[in-house]
């Protein structure tokens, strides 16, 4: 079966990744670009900074983009990617929900609205079944579903795969890379020969994203997981890849050998965009490393590393590439999710 899918705010450097991505996808198919009232009319190739590693391909450079509006969207696409800044996304993706277009999106804000599902394939696929609530409540024919802040998803499928030993708690810190605040996020007066101790908002994304994403989902509402989640984000000169420092604190004794093996084993899914296998663990401490690990899985992988013994559980070291696995492959997989469990 063809997809038809279109992306909402394509010019900018998630838009850029879902174009990559879906360059060559076996099922979707691209028909539609929108972003500001500046790049309207414009051929692809105008309109966007194109500074993905990889050629624009053919035939997007010469697609005309559109506003990004329900009306200049054609009405046979099935599914839209929304990589608009937050606060234009509280404003327009309602408009297209109401339209009847069920919307991925990568934008903030609603992730921590009851009725959304906020989702990763290979954790917490049943929280789409949250669809059904949603569209009682909104009253809407379209389906809104989001994926986690890029620093949330480096860590979550490592604490998935820790929670069989009783997650109580976790700290983390995280080394998170330029290319997460966007083109324009971060001079480079600022980042160079630096570090910044502080992202807004970042923190709180990490602390509440997380426990959703481990909720259990009963039917009507997300349980939030209990674990306590303290979270200390920095930005430091490193281009992609978000690399991690976590603490976390179980109920249960566990050995590093038994950390690894859970996070080795925890199960990938059968969809196009998953990696075989979800995290690869090292045995070398001195690994995950951003420019040498961000690309594994295509970018899809997350990957582990350092794992010791603490006090209260284990500490160790995770990363993944905060652009395609953070964002775009995010979006693209919880696409391919929504296709597979029928929601398009
Ligand atoms: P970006 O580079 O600034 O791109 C923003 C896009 O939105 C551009 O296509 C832009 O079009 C369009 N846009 C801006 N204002 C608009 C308006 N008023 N109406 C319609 N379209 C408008 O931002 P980004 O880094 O790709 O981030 C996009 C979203 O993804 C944000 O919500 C961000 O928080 C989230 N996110 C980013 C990352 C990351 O690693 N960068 C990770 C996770 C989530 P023009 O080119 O015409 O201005």
């Amino acid at each position: 079966m063809t997809v038809r899918v279109g992306i909402l705010g394509a010019t900018g450097a998630v838009g850029q990744r879902f174009i990559q991505l879906l360059d060559g996808h076996p099922t979707f198919e691209l028909a539609a670009l929108t972003a500001s009232a500046e790049s309207a009319g414009k051929t692809y190739r105008e309109a966007a900074k194109w500074r993905v590693n990889t050629p624009i391909p053919d035939d997007v450079a010469e697609m005309t983009v559109g506003a990004t509006t329900p009306a200049d969207v054609p009405d046979d696409v099935d599914l839209l990617f929304s990589s608009l800044p937050s606060g234009v996304a509280a404003d327009v993706e309602p408009e297209f929900l109401e339209a009847g277009y069920v919307v991925s999106s990568n934008s903030s804000n609603d992730r921590m609205a009851p009725d959304v599902p906020l989702t990763i394939p290979e954790i917490n696929p049943g929280h789409l079944d949250l669809i059904e609530v949603q569209r009682d409540e909104r009253g809407w024919d379209g389906a809104l579903v989001k994926n986690p802040n890029c620093s949330t998803i480096t860590m979550v499928p490592t604490l998935a795969a820790l929670d069989q030993f009783g997650l109580e708690a976790v700290q983390v810190s995280t080394l998170q890379a330029v290319s997460g605040a966007g083109y324009s996020g971060v001079t480079s007066m600022e980042i160079i020969d630096n570090a910044i101790p502080h992202i807004n908002g970042e923190d709180e994304k990490m602390e509440t994203e997380s426990r959703k994403l481990l909720g259990e989902f009963d039917g009507a509402e997300i349980d939030l997981h209990g674990m306590e989640v303290a979270a200390s984000c920095n930005r430091i000169p490193t281009l992609d890849g978000h690399l991690e420092n976590v603490f976390a604190e179980t109920a249960e004794d566990v050995s590093p050998a038994a950390a690894a093996e859970a996070m080795r084993e925890y199960p990938s899914v059968d969809l196009y965009s998953s990696p075989d296998q979800l995290i690869h663990v090292f045995e070398d401490f001195d690994r995950p490393q951003p420019r040498l690990d961000r690309e594994r899985g295509d970018g899809m992988q997350i990957s582990a590393g350092g794992i010791q013994t603490t006090a209260d559980g284990v500490k160790y070291n995770c990363l993944a590439h905060n652009t395609i696995r953070g964002a775009a492959g995010a979006s693209l997989l919880n696409g391919e999710l929504l296709a597979e469990d029928g929601w398009i």
